[in-house]
C-alpha cells in the first residue's frame, strides 16, 4: 500500500557514521545504541544492517522487551542493557543473553542468584557514577563492588563504565576530561585486584566526535549513527551525514482570501490572498504540533511556512500568491534535501525546543520505514 507519510532510512549512510565512529575511536570496540526503537528508525532493521555490515561489534538496549526483539530476530552481537534490570526481569533478560548493568551490592546478588538459578554464567559491566547523577556506584567503591562479582562463580565481569552528560559542549570539556580520569583511576584500581577488565568505556556520541578517549576500550555512540551531532554546538570538523528523510503528500490545494484564517484556533490570518496546500502529516504521525506557525516544508525544492496550528493528521502550508507549479500527490519533504534546500532534524529540533534525538524518536508507529541501501 503506497504510503502518504513514510520515513526513508538509509542504511548505508547510517554504516557509514557508525564508520566514522570507529575511525574517531581508532581501534577500539564500537558499541552502538540502539535503545528506543533505534531512536526511531527501526530496532531490528538497524541492528540487522550493522551486523551484516560488520561495522560495530556490540549493540545497546535500555530494556529487555528491546533485547528479546532483537534475539527473536535473530541478532547474535552482544548486547548491553544501559539500565538496571529489575528483580522480576533477570531471568528474561538472561535468556536473551543480555550484558548487565550492575551499580551496587543488592543488585549484584540479585544477579548472581538469577544466574545460578538459570545454570548462566552472567556476564556484568560495573557502572559508575562519575557526574552524571543517573545510576552508577561511587567510584570509591569500585574495588569491592568488582571484588563482588569476581568472586561468584556464576558472574563475570565484563566491563567498567561510566556516562558522560556534558562532552557534547565545548563548556563541558573539562568536567569530561576528569571524569574520564576518575574512570580510568578506578579501572585501574580494579584491575590490580581482579584482573584485566575487557571494556572500560564511556564516550557517548559527543566524546566519541571532540574527546580524547585514552584509557578507554569501547566507544558507545548513539545519535551520530543516525546523521546528527548532539548538540548544534558539539565541536567536531567530522560530522556525521543525514540519515533519515521524511516526506508526506500534498492532499488539497485551495485559494484563500486576504483576512481569512486557517486552522483550528484561527491562528493564522492570510495577509494577502494566497494559496494554501494541505498536506498528508500531524501530531499523529509525531510532526510536532509545536511546529504550528514556526516549522517549514519544502515543496519541489521550495521552503514553504507551516501556517496555522498542525492538526492530527493535516498541516497546512503557505504556497504563496504564484499560482502553484505543484499539485495534488506530490511530495512534500519534511526532514531531508529537495532541490537546492534542506531540512535538518537539528533544525526540526530547534524550532521545537529539543534535541535531535527526540524528534525521531517522536515520529510515531504510523509512519512506516522505508529502508534503502544496507546489504539485504
Ligand atoms: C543513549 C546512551 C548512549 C548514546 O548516547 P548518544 O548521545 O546518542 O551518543 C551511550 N551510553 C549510554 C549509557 C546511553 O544511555
Amino acid at each position: 500500500m503506497p504510503a502518504t507519510c513514510e520515513l526513508t532510512v538509509d542504511l548505508d549512510a547510517l554504516n557509514r557514521n557508525v564508520a566514522l565512529a570507529a575511525d574517531l575511536a581508532e581501534g577500539r570496540t564500537v558499541l552502538v545504541a540502539v535503545k528506543a526503537d533505534a531512536y526511531g528508525h527501526g530496532l531490528v532493521r538497524v541492528a540487522r544492517s550493522i551486523q551484516q555490515a560488520g561495522s560495530a561489534q556490540w549493540l545497546g538496549v535500555a530494556t529487555v522487551g528491546e533485547a528479546v526483539a532483537l534475539r527473536t530476530a535473530g541478532i547474535a552481537l552482544p548486547i548491553l542493557k544501559f539500565s538496571i534490570t529489575l528483580h522480576e526481569e533477570l531471568a528474561p533478560a538472561l535468556a536473551a543473553d543480555v550484558t548487565f548493568t550492575v551499580a551496587d551490592a543488592h543488585g549484584i546478588d540479585e544477579l548472581a542468584q538469577a544466574a545460578a538459578e538459570a545454570e548462566k554464567v552472567a556476564e556484568a559491566h560495573l557502572n559508575l557514577d562519575t557526574g552524571m547523577r543517573r545510576i552508577g556506584a561511587q567510584p570509591e567503591d569500585a574495588v569491592a563492588l568488582a571484588r563482588q562479582i569476581v568472586a561468584h562463580p556464576w558472574l563475570r565481569l565484563g566491563g567498567i563504565y561510566t556516562h558522560l552528560p556534558v562532552s557534547d559542549t565545548p563548556d563541558g570539556r573539562n568536567f569530561t576530561r576528569e571524569q574520564f580520569d576518575t574512570l580510568a583511576a578506578a579501572a585501574c584500581a580494579v584491575e590490580q585486584v581482579a584482573g584485566p577488565v575487557p571494556f572500560i568505556h564511556a564516550a557517548n556520541s559527543g566524546a566519541v566526535l571532540s574527546h580524547d578517549l585514552a584509557n578507554t576500550t569501547m566507544v558507545r555512540p548513539g545519535i551520530m549513527v543516525y546523521g546528527s551531532c548532539p548538540d548544534p554546538a558539539t565541536p567536531t570538523d567530522r560530522a556525521p551525514e543525514p540519515v533519515v528523510r521524511w516526506t508526506a503528500r500534498l492532499s488539497f490545494i485551495k485559494r484563500v482570501r486576504s483576512g481569512e484564517t486557517v486552522g483550528y484556533g484561527r491562528t493564522w490570518t492570510a495577509p494577502r490572498d494566497t494559496w494554501i496546500g494541505t498536506v498528508s502529516v500531524g501530531y499523529g504521525d509525531g510532526y510536532s504540533r509545536l511546529l504550528s506557525n514556526r516549522g517549514r516544508m519544502l515543496v519541489d525544492g521550495r521552503s514553504v511556512p507551516v501556517v496555522g496550528r498542525v492538526c492530527m493528521d493535516q498541516t497546512m502550508v503557505d504556497l504563496g500568491t504564484e499560482t502553484p507549479s505543484v499539485s495534488v500527490g506530490d511530495e512534500v519533504v519534511l526532514v531531508g534535501r529537495s532541490g537546492d534546500e534542506e531540512i535538518t532534524v537539528q533544525e526540526m529540533a530547534g524550532l521545537m525546543g529539543t534535541i535531535a534525538y527526540e524528534v525521531t524518536c517522536l515520529i510515531t508507529p504510523r509512519v512506516p520505514r522505508r529502508y534503502v541501501g544496507g546489504m539485504v
